[in-house]
């Protein structure tokens, strides 16, 4: 590899330099560098330890006016030079890529947040990288196990779920996902069954290798891969949505350009929506190249995200599949980027620092001049017409692989089937489901609502149970007997009598959540063995792997889950979908409201009948007249999203206009009002600039902040981040309130 090291400048005269700090300043402050420091050493990129209001802080050298790639390294101090503190020393590691720089500037702008908020993203893992870790150990298991292994029901759990071959797993991970006691693992170790390692070297980030399984190719995915390859070799900016319904063979489609860009020894960035999702993925990346790649998600703990940091700096990893954060490590010699399942909103990232990653994506793409690939069976509106415009290449796969046909799709009028009173399967669902059972396939029931009921309300004074921190209704869990608030946190055991009116045994579940399904589920289905997969049982990839693994095993056959369970699965025995509610998200006043659920329950569709048997999908409604059930039937979703976009051209709604949401919180209503009003009084006016509102935002209330919105839109042709520095800036609001600017939010 050739890391495009800034080549050295003339600093001999320049003893001051500008250091951007991971806090949120919007610009560098001006370091001294001491005599006993080699100048020459220091080049924009270096990362150096300063001193920060008595602190040390660890700092990168930046660059004055990056985006118009004058790096000098500095202009005029903005201190006189007097008050001015010196550098302490320089880490003795590279200095981070210029386009990482570059991308962290413009990623500041255009998110209109501070270039030192987004740094801190970036460097956050390794800021403590002078400070010694404390050792940490992993258990691997035994292979073979020993033969007079006395394996108790604990000790077969625990040997199950380490189910990696030669992964370490830490007591952490196995206490928490199993719920055993650390005696169990102790005991297991004693009798030889597992065995203690130090976590030091957790993957080697060996060269994978392009042709250690070559599959063949489709006519279809031969054309596609060909394409795809010529945009690596190109070595230039490019975007190409591929879009294939689901189990086309899309992600087999981009291995090959994955291939390619090992080839010529450049680095490769996957993004997926879903850590969860990483297990299968590096599975099949296994098969595919015969190495692992390198992980990155927030469950891997700090020294292995710390090793792969480096590594990366180092330009030592190939291919790195990981959660949106990825895309902030210092890649030196990036030949491709890949965003899968590009329509997802998990990509948005709405707290902290907000952004959209798969946006992100491609300008991180276009500063490092290399492609990128956008994958989706169901792609974003902006995505799509891009696409339709011209603006991005198109691919499209339309068989399933191996001659797997794509799943009949039934609607199930509730209004005509309804099931029996406080049950939410109906009969024709019902019949379904057992046939498959019956006949040894696999079913999964979709509901996009975790816990068992998402509303508790009073039979006797109508009183409903709400969060008292936030707009929303509190949510029971049976499991845990508690009644959560899914914004906060929240929560409060399930009470014996209504708070309001006093009344015994008076509250009631109103509406289903997954919970409450996998009950009736249980009751109807007494044969079944059930999984249910929700974000509150799987809560990391290892667990998720166990899930996944039981599936493919066929030591289950009715899964019921959250919209985890939509994303990108294949499992080749599931041939019956039903998705209990298919309303959910279609009311409220969201504009995107039929494009996601269109794209949701396309995808959830979707894992029907992959392989060798073909598939069902049943969709229970009470609106089976509304145009996404229809979409749904006959499956014409581009088409669908074209004439969607059409009607927001009028209105220059995105993806033919921009888009900001204003929001402005505060510990009392009256102080959100007051500014947001005053921000209205403000607003600006000119052609082609509409400002809305102040209204309540659609979580008026959430943690104890009061939360008011205004949604600025402007013609695509104008640029909204000076309209909204000329807007904000002079607003001086008291000291409880917060504006925040959310670019392109994803609901409107
Ligand atoms: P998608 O990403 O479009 O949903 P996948 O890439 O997951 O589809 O492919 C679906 C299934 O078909 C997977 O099990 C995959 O391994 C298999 N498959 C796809 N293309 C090929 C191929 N050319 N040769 C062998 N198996 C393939
Ligand atoms: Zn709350």
């Amino acid at each position: 590899m050739n890391p495009d090291i800034l080549s050295d400048m003339p600093l001999s005269y320049r003893k001051i330099v500008p250091v951007l700090l991971p806090y949120p300043f919007k610009e560098p402050f001006d370091y001294i560098i001491p005599h006993d420091l080699k100048i020459e050493k220091i080049i924009p990129g270096t990362l150096v330890i300063v001193p920060l209001n008595q602190r040390k802080e660890i700092g990168v050298v930046w660059q004055d006016h990056v985006l118009s790639g004058n790096l000098s390294l500095l202009s005029t101090p903005k201190k006189e030079k007097r008050k001015l503190k010196e550098i302490i020393s320089i880490l003795p590691i590279q200095p981070l890529p210029r386009v990482l720089m570059q991308f962290i500037d413009w990623m500041a702008n255009y998110n209109f947040t501070e270039s030192g908020s987004v740094l801190a993203m970036a460097i956050r893992n390794i800021r403590t990288l002078t400070v010694p870790l404390k050792k940490e150990y992993g258990w691997i298991k035994t292979s073979p196990l020993p033969t007079n292994l006395k394996i108790t029901e604990k000790r077969k759990k625990i040997l199950d779920f380490m189910n990696i071959p030669d992964q370490a797993y830490t007591t952490r991970e196995l206490t928490e996902n199993l719920h055993i006691k650390p005696s169990v693992i102790y005991g297991l170790e004693k009798s030889g069954g597992i065995f203690k390692q130090p976590l030091t070297n957790f993957t080697q980030f060996s060269k994978p290798d392009p042709n250690f399984h070559q599959p063949s190719l489709s006519e279809e995915q031969t054309k596609a891969t060909t394409f795809l390859k010529k945009q690596v070799d190109k070595k230039k900016f490019s975007v190409t949505l591929l879009q294939g319904i689901t189990g086309s063979g899309k992600t087999e489609v981009y291995m090959q350009a994955i291939a390619s860009c090992i080839e010529q020894n450049k680095q490769v960035l996957v993004l997926l929506p879903e850590i969860a999702l990483s297990a299968q993925w590096t599975n099949r990346f296994y098969k595919r190249f015969g190495v692992n790649p390198a992980l990155w998600h927030s469950d891997l703990g700090l020294k292995h995200r710390k090793q792969t940091w480096m590594a990366i700096l180092k330009n030592e990893v190939f291919v790195l599949v990981g959660a949106r954060s990825a895309l902030f490590l210092p890649f030196y010699d990036l030949g491709l980027i890949i965003v899968d399942e590009e329509h997802e909103s998990s990509f948005k990232q709405e707290e902290g620092v907000i952004y959209n990653a798969r946006d992100m994506a491609i300008v991180r793409a276009k500063l490092s001049s290399c492609p990128i690939i956008l994958v989706s069976a169901t792609p974003s509106m902006e995505t799509l017409i891009n696409a339709h415009q011209g603006k991005y290449f198109h691919l499209t796969l339309t068989k399933r692989h191996g001659g797997a046909i794509m799943p009949r799709t039934e609607l199930v009028d509730m209004k005509i089937h309804p099931p029996e009173k406080g049950h939410f399967l109906s009969p024709p669902l019902v019949k379904a489901t057992q046939e498959k059972l019956d006949k040894n396939e696999q079913v999964l029931f979709f509901l996009n609502r975790r816990g068992y009921a998402p509303l508790t309300l009073c039979r006797a004074c109508g009183y409903r149970l709400e969060c008292p921190h936030c707009s929303a209704w509190l949510v029971e869990h049976r499991c845990t007997r508690k009644l959560v608030c899914h914004h906060c946190d929240y929560s409060i055991p399930v009470p014996l009598e209504c708070p309001h009116c006093n009344t015994k045994n008076s509250l009631v579940p109103i509406g289903p959540g997954i919970e409450r399904i996998t009950e009736e589920a249980s009751i109807t289905f007494p044969d079944a063995k059930i999984l249910v997969m929700s974000s509150d049982c799987l809560n990391s990839p290892k667990m998720t792997a166990e899930a996944v693994r039981r599936i493919m095993q066929k030591e289950v056959n009715l899964i019921i889950g959250t919209q985890i369970v939509a994303k990108g699965w294949h499992f080749p025995d599931l041939t019956l979908v039903g998705v209990i509610d298919a309303d959910l998200g279609l009311t409220g006043a969201d504009l995107r409201a039929a494009e996601k659920t269109l794209q949701l329950l396309h995808q959830v569709g979707g894992r029907a009948g992959r392989a060798r048997f073909p598939g069902t999908v049943i969709i229970q409604s009470f609106l089976t007249d509304h145009p996404v059930m229809e979409t749904l039937i006959k499956g014409d979703f581009n088409q669908f999203m074209i004439e969607e976009a059409h009607e927001r051209k009028a209105g220059f709604w995105p993806p033919y206009g921009r888009l900001a949401a204003i929001i402005v919180s505060a510990d009392t209503n009256q102080d959100a009002l007051e500014t947001a009003q005053e921000l209205g009084l403000n607003a600006p006016s000119r052609d082609g600039v509409i400002v809305l509102g102040p209204a309540p935002a659609p979580l008026s209330l959430l943690r104890n902040r009061y939360r008011q919105r205004l949604l600025l839109r402007t013609h695509k042709s104008i640029a909204i981040q000076p309209i909204l520095h000329q807007w904000l800036d002079p607003i001086k609001p008291k000291k409880n309130v917060k504006i925040t600017v959310d670019i392109d939010p994803i609901s409107f």
